[in-house]
Formats: C-alpha cells, sequence, structure tokens
C-alpha cells in the first residue's frame, strides 16, 4: 500500500470508528463489518453500515473487494430488527461528489422510522 493510501486511511473517520479510535453508538458488529448510528439522523432511525475494511465509495468496487458488500446486505434485515424497524426501511448509499458523499468510506445508510417520500 502506497503512503498515500496509507494517509487517506488514517485521515479516514469510518476507519477510525471501525478500530475504536472514535466511539460510536454501536448496533451490530462481527470481524467485517460494523453498523452505528448516524450522528445527524435524516430519519427518525438512521443508522451507517459500513465494512471494517477501507473502500473508498461503490466506484472502488471490483469482483476483489465486493464479497464484504454483500455480507453487509445479508445483515441488513437482522440490524433492522434489532433498532425496531418492523414495517419497512431504505438502503442509500452515496457515491462522490456529484452522488452527495462526505465521507470516502463505502457505506450504506439504514434508515426508516416513518414512511420515507419518494426518491427518485
Ligand atoms: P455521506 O454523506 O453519504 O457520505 O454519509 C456520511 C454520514 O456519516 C452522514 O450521514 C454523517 O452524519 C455521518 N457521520 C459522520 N461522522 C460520523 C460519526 N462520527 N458518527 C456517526 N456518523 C457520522
Ligand atoms: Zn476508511
Amino acid at each position: 500500500m502506497g503512503r498515500k493510501a496509507i494517509a487517506i486511511i488514517m485521515d479516514c473517520v469510518f476507519c477510525k470508528i471501525a478500530d475504536g479510535t472514535i466511539p460510536s453508538k454501536k448496533v451490530y458488529e462481527d470481524d467485517k463489518m460494523l453498523a452505528f448510528y448516524d450522528i445527524e439522523p435524516a430519519a427518525p432511525v438512521h443508522i451507517v453500515m459500513i465494512p471494517k475494511e477501507h473502500i473508498a465509495s461503490v466506484d472502488a468496487l471490483s469482483e476483489e473487494n465486493s464479497d464484504v458488500i454483500a455480507h453487509i446486505f445479508s445483515k441488513a434485515s437482522e440490524i433492522a430488527r434489532t433498532v425496531g424497524l418492523k414495517n419497512g426501511y431504505r438502503i442509500t448509499t452515496n457515491c462522490g461528489p456529484d452522488g452527495g458523499q462526505t465521507v470516502f468510506h463505502i457505506h450504506f445508510h439504514l434508515m426508516g422510522g416513518k414512511t420515507l417520500g419518494k426518491m427518485a
């Protein structure tokens, strides 16, 4: 791994949450992923699901590193139940500046707790 890549990871807020350097309100954790409450909720229930491994965004996914994404989705319903989402939820991911991504460590917003509006 190059110096630039190491610097990005050392600076990454979600890598720091994954390694415990920055605290979070965790709802699920295993060896590959973590789910925690979003610090600025955009819905009554707003969870962020991340791989522990640093992957910048959907744009950085490939055949080699994408197994963890299936793993995250395989745990989503269990996480949704844990936080009391009994009537459905929405999972979104923002990619790149035009997609509204602000943290460049791939993550999935799991939101619910009310009827969410239509989305494009
Ligand atoms: P995005 O804008 O799609 O990149 O999403 C990043 C999300 O991370 C936003 O919803 C932020 O509120 C959330 N966030 C940023 N820092 C933290 C933190 N320390 N703990 C929990 N959520 C965070
Ligand atoms: Zn990271």
